[in-house]
């Protein structure tokens, strides 16, 4: 049975302090058969993760590199992620997409690197609002995810976890339907199951992104197809993310 998670993105928010009391609150939450993941900035991960060395959490890192090391001043490898024992790592935030050039061609080396060193993904990808708009958006998503992971051998399908975030969705508090997070998530079951066959597709865990909150989670992680959420701002709140992670239990 396919795994539900619910996956913190803290983004670049929380110092040290900010950080160390974050995690102190989130050790009190009580976590049962969700799997429950946060993404802190990669300059505590160390620390998160010898904070959490007990806990059900796991640290995950909000972005890697596509080289295993070399002159790329400010990265991060795989190789330096598993020596602090972190082993999954997002890739393809719509924030890298836009703000850092990351386009499918750089997608698909960092997603190869990374699950060839051993490591697991959590690939996102979704529409702007655009391409919502001209109805666009089945198209824009199936192209993203061709000219991605569903580029890689079945046998990585093991150390995928899928997140579709709708980019108008992030972080603007306008969240989409349940119906329209159902629709997408099935079509993108669909793609999977297209190129791999129903046990591989049945098996991926497909996250929904985009301002999930206390109030509207229950509803989107209600669907059939919807294994859970990637939470940015709401996972800043200790109570807002126990909430979450409890509406998806
Ligand atoms: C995100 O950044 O992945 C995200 C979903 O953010 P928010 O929950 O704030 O919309």
């Amino acid at each position: 049975m396919r795994k539900k998670i619910v996956a913190g993105n803290w983004k670049m928010n929380n110092d040290l302090n900010q950080t160390i009391l974050l995690i102190e609150k989130l050790k009190k939450i009580e976590i049962n058969e969700v799997s429950v993941m946060i993404a802190p900035s990669s300059l505590f991960l160390k620390t998160a993760k010898d904070l959490l060395d007990d806990f059900q959490i796991e640290v995950v890192s909000q972005n890697v590199h596509q080289e295993n090391k070399g002159a790329y001043t400010g990265e991060v490898s795989c190789d330096m992620l598993k020596s602090i024992g972190i082993s999954t790592t997002l890739i393809g935030h719509s924030e890298r997409r836009a703000y850092f050039n990351e386009d499918d061609e750089v997608l698909l080396e960092k997603v190869k690197y990374a699950i060839s060193s051993g490591m697991k993904i959590i690939f996102c990808f979704g529409e702007q609002l655009i391409d919502r708009k001209s109805n666009k958006y089945f198209e824009i998503v199936k192209n993203q995810l061709e000219n991605t992971v569903l580029k890689l051998d079945s046998e990585c399908w093991s150390n995928i976890i899928l997140a579709y975030e709708p980019v108008w969705a992030i972080g603007t508090g306008e969240t989409a339907s349940p119906s329209q997070a159902q629709e997408m998530h099935e079509f993108v079951r669909n793609c999977v199951s297209n190129c791999y066959g129903d046990l591989i597709s049945e098996e991926v865990s497909i996250l929904y992104g985009g301002s999930v909150k206390p109030s509207n989670a229950y509803e989107i992680f209600s669907n059939k197809d919807v294994d859970g959420g990637l939470i940015g701002g709401a996972a800043l709140v200790s109570s807002d993310f126990n909430e979450i992670i409890k509406a998806n239990s």
